[in-house]
């Protein structure tokens, strides 16, 4: 927590698909804090047809991690921002011990400690099921799926009457395996690195979207009381 008592650090992570953004986007309704995803930031980089919006497009088409060095540039200038005050939800950071080993060190020079990683948990086969049904409205980004979670009406966004949706490239399955090959080898080394520090929560991600908020909620209510 901050100094003033108020906000919550929190890193969600997970395999991809897990739910992490999902769980984000309400999370950041009930504690007011932003969401900061590094994987928006980043397809945000690659739209706009840069040199280096076109070498981040190529690895996140591909299903593999842009560079350390990038993505933590990148974090730290968007935690410095005055909406970051009273804290923020990562989501999809870090993504490697390095990244890990680097937010540490940051947060420190601001006198900012973490609270909590929170670990959404999800087996592979419904990973990919997840991921090849998800799209998402263009204007508001809602996200939906063909099978457990379609708009009210159908082909208008529940959220902001949008009749627009896209799926993302990366979404195939031959990305989403590489995807889930570099969650084992890169990304999985922070889970114990969490725990190490003792800030580790593990959470059963398989049930329904609001089942797995209140559960996280419960969770971060007794953090919020230590
Ligand atoms: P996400 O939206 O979190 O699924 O991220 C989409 C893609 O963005 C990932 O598959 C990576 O290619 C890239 N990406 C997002 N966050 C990171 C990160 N922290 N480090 C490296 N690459 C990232």
């Amino acid at each position: 927590m901050n100094a003033n008592g108020l906000g919550l650090h929190i890193v969600l992570t997970g395999a991809p698909g897990c739910g992490k953004g999902t769980q984000a986007r309400l999370l950041r309704e009930r504690i007011a804090v932003p969401h900061l995803s590094t994987g928006e930031m980043l397809r945000e980089q690659a739209q706009t047809g840069s040199a280096l919006g076109r070498e981040i497009k190529a690895l996140i088409d591909g299903g593999n991690l842009v560079s350390d060095e990038i993505i933590i540039k990148m974090l730290e200038k968007r935690i410095e921002k005055d909406d970051c005050k009273n804290g923020f939800i990562l989501d999809g950071f870090p993504r490697t011990l390095p990244q890990a080993k680097v937010l540490d060190e940051v947060l420190t020079r601001r006198g900012i400690t973490l609270d909590a990683a929170i670990e959404i948990q999800v087996p592979d086969e419904i990973i990919m099921e997840r991921i090849l049904g998800r799209y998402a409205c263009m204007k508001c980004g809602q996200g939906y799926h063909d099978k457990y979670l379609k708009p009210k009406v159908y082909g208008v966004c529940d959220n902001c009457g949008g009749t627009e949706f896209y799926r993302r490239i990366d979404d195939n399955r031959t990305t989403v395996q590489n995807r889930l090959v570099n969650y084992r080898a890169l990304t999985y080394p922070t889970i114990p690195y969490f725990e190490s520090k003792g800030l580790l929560i593990c959470v059963d991600g398989t049930g329904a979207i609001e089942a797995v908020a209140k559960k996280i909620e419960n969770l971060l209510a007794v953090v919020h009381e230590k």
